[in-house]
């Protein structure tokens, strides 16, 4: 049976992707890059936007008007081809995604074993391991799949799911319905992970929905007088440097990790501004070659106003500047990146200008700016106070404009400079290398030596 995957969303959804891959290869299924030589397609789906939906129906409808491949096993086979809809959008579903043309199941979550059973397979072992015993290498991307992305953001990137869920209620998302409560891995499990991807791997890139948090849903938390999150304590302003005895921080696994594969260069996906503790710190100072000088850091709003609106109560304007900007006079190097809400419900032309200033005053290397989209049952809905759409729009253009504007000036900053490049992929005659502050340099694949990783002259 040949199965077509395609993955809407975060690094989480992609690695969540990857495990249903392996899941479905190890039953014998042949995972292929072609929808049109497919029995049935299994699609990843993202509630973050509503464009994101949009575009799932959009898939959806395209792959319905495929024949199947005709492989035989439980998916389509002949005629229209079946999509089985996993993920977050498929968890909120209010029948809209199993009304789509040739949908045969929608599966909330990402259960690779519930997946199958939707694609009508029998849940045999995998055949792979022996009966009963699952193996980590079936159970987890280690290695690159036949179609050569198994677990990968590219050739040498792999990711590592650190955690799921959130125990926030911002009231812009849906995630955290569709995903549940905050739900971390354990170092050991975590630690034997990455020595196995670290055998294809020259970078894993940390995933989760909130990492920052991991390690606080695990037993041991035993100090319930703690600092709690995000206020600050520590080195620097705004520092949350005190942390509860007990539990397992990201700091820590961050140390765990590198001690175990000191070979690889650890990425943070996407991390608050105020978790980012004094031993991430101290690591992304002292440790470039290890944790790569990049973070990812959700702003939302330049607005305190908006930011307690939206239910974002762990920082402020001013604490969310704070710790990046004692962070980037330590840093010779450092991309950064946030994603912006353009138009949330109740934000006035004033609020709009605080987050430009504060666009203008971080020293962003990028920027995500949404406009913002009524999701399905979060609670923003029920705020009023909606923006016109022609206003999103320009404020998202103007966001825009300024994180391009950023952009390019880093570039330009970087330019003629050595750089420690992963590549992340190739083709057409090129090699994409991705350097530690997150700006991707092309090279002529002749030129290229034939290593993962490499110093590399930003152009
Ligand atoms: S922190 Fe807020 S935006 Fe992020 S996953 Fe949790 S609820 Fe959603």
């Amino acid at each position: 049976m040949n199965v077509y995957f395609h993955t809407f969303g975060c690094k989480a959804n992609q690695y969540d992707t990857a495990l249903v891959r392996q899941a479905f290869a190890d039953q014998g299924a042949v995972v292929v890059d072609d929808a049109s030589v497919a029995d049935l397609a299994v699609v990843n789906s993202c509630t973050v936007t509503h464009e994101s939906e949009a575009k799932l129906g959009r898939l959806v409808r395209r792959l319905a008007r495929l024949g199947g491949g005709g492989g035989g096993g439980g998916g389509g086979g002949g005629g229209r081809l079946e999509t089985v809809v996993m993920g977050c959008a498929a968890a909120l579903d209010d029948g809209r995604i199993a009304g789509l043309p040739s949908v045969r199941a929608v599966v909330g979550g990402a259960e690779p074993s519930q997946v199958l059973r939707a694609a009508g397979f029998p849940l045999s072992a995998p055949r792979s391991s022996p009966p009963g015993s699952l193996s980590t290498r079936s159970l987890h991307p280690l290695s690159p799949s036949p179609s050569g992305r198994g677990g990968t953001t590219g050739r040498f990137r792999g990711l590592l799911k650190i955690q799921d869920g959130c125990d926030e209620h911002c009231t812009f998302c849906a995630t955290t319905l569709a995903r549940g409560a905050n739900r971390s891995r354990g170092i050991p499990e975590l630690v034997e992970e990455a020595r196995a991807l670290a055998q294809h791997h020259a970078e894993i890139v940390l995933t989760g929905i909130h990492i920052g948090t991991y390690g606080q849903d695990r037993s041991g938390w035993t100090d319930p007088g703690a600092t709690p999150r995000g206020s600050h304590q520590g080195s620097g302003p705004d520092s949350p440097g005190a942390r509860p005895r007990g539990w397992s921080t990201l700091g820590e696994l961050l140390e765990a990790l590198i001690a175990a594969v000191p070979q690889v260069r650890f990425r943070l996906s996407s991390i608050e501004a105020t978790e980012v503790d004094d031993t991430i710190a101290r690591l992304l100072i002292e440790a470039p070659a290890h944790l790569a000088a990049h973070l990812h850091a959700p702003l939302q709003s330049g607005s305190d106003r908006i930011l307690k609106r939206m239910g974002r109560h762990w920082y402020t304007a001013r604490s969310y500047r704070a710790r990046l900007d004692w962070l980037a006079q330590r840093l010779p190097v450092f991309g950064l990146g946030a994603d912006i809400i353009a138009g949330f419900p109740g934000e006035s032309d004033a609020d709009h200008r605080e987050t430009l200033a504060l666009v203008n005053a971080v020293p962003f290397t990028y920027l995500h700016v949404f406009p913002y989209s009524e999701r399905p049952g979060a609670a923003a809905g029920r705020l009023g106070e909606r923006v016109g759409p022609g206003v999103i729009r320009d404020r998202a253009r103007e966001l825009r404009e300024s994180g391009e504007a950023k952009a390019r000036a880093h570039r330009a900053r970087r330019a003629g400079q050595r750089a420690d490049g992963v590549v992340c992929g190739h083709g057409a005659g090129k090699v994409e290398v991705l350097t530690e502050d997150y700006v991707s340099v092309y090279l002529p694949t002749d030129q290229w030596n034939g290593r993962p990783r490499f110093e590399v002259t930003v152009r």
